[in-house]
């Protein structure tokens, strides 16, 4: 091998020398920089992770409001469907819709193509909701059809139905005792009240409150001078403590019409009417029945009198 030989075979290797150092200095840089990208998104956001979870945030707070109106919605629903169960359908004497199938939930099945994930349950739980919700709404809206056709084909029953107060309010003293339960006047136990006592005058006339036929027109232990209209479609009334009768069974009366007098017969412990509503032989509120005339504001002071004139 000549000198000028082994002079460029030395070149040779000192310039891959160089490559490899620069080679290696690349590699180690990126190294690094892999390493010190992954502990700052360990601990840091990115820019785009930051801009995700916000959006998620977002999403979330949307998805609270939604159930929040979900609620709402289901609180005005049920608003609908007391009236329809306890004042319109009472009123035209029909019986509550069944429709069994409404309050059963859905099979889970229908749920499960749900995606997995941190936020199944919520979700989930939104979906039952606003099914269920969709199935009350059916139901409400059934019964209302139900109601609506009854009202427009049966007028008559708004003749019928107890509607007004059985004696005139100028002449009332006070509402003596409200329905439900409450201490006798007289034994002074606990025991239902099963109409409200109205205070008048004796002599005081007592008016049928809706047209029927006389049922009974009788004394009745406990109850002394005693009227009971039949108003059909399930509904009576009865008259109770009265001073004088002026009807007998099976005479038809109209509303208004002066069928007796208040009084203080029976077990009494002073001059009142006992006025009873019954729906299909269970008594009702008679309250409920003077809808038209008693304001929520004026019942709150029905109650009030009550409440005080327990205290004595
Ligand atoms: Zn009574």
């Amino acid at each position: 091998m000549s000198e000028v030989q082994q002079g460029h075979s030395g070149l040779k290797i000192q310039r891959w020398a160089k490559r490899y150092r620069i080679s290696f200095r690349l590699f180690a840089a990126l190294l690094i920089a892999v390493a010190i990208n992954i502990l700052v998104s360990t601990w840091f956001d990115t820019p785009k992770m930051s801009s995700i979870r916000r959006d998620n945030q977002h999403l979330k707070a949307q998805y609270h409001l939604l159930q929040e109106k979900i609620r709402s919605a289901e609180a005005a629903l049920s608003d609908v469907k007391h009236r329809d169960q306890f004042v319109y359908r009472p009123l035209l004497g029909i019986d509550t819709l069944s429709i069994p199938q409404v309050y059963l939930d859905y099979n889970d099945s229908k749920y499960a193509s749900l995606p997995e994930g941190e936020y199944n349950d919520m979700i989930e739980e939104g979906w039952r909701s606003l099914d269920r919700l969709t199935r009350e709404i059916y139901y409400a809206s059934r019964s209302l059809d139900d109601t609506q056709d009854l009202a427009e084909n049966k007028e008559e029953f708004s003749t019928v139905i107890p509607a007004i107060w059985p004696i005139d309010r100028t002449k009332l003293k006070r509402v003596s005792s409200l329905y439900g339960m409450r201490r006798h006047p007289r034994y002074g136990y606990w025991k239902m009240h099963d109409g409200v006592d109205l205070s008048a005058p004796k002599g005081t006339p007592v008016y049928a409150t809706g047209n029927a036929v006389v049922a009974e027109s009788h004394w009745e232990h406990g109850y002394g001078q005693l009227i009971e209209l039949n108003h059909g479609f399930g509904y009576r009334t009865r008259y109770a403590h009265l001073s004088k009768r002026y009807v007998s069974p099976g005479d038809s009366v109209t509303r208004g019409q002066v069928i007796g007098e208040v009084g203080n017969t029976g077990v009494s412990t002073g001059p009142h009417l006992h006025y009873e509503v019954c729906f299909r032989g269970y008594t009702t509120n008679p309250i409920h029945y003077f809808n038209k005339d008693v304001s929520p504001e004026s019942y709150i002071e029905l109650m009030k009198q009550i409440e005080e004139s327990m205290k004595k």
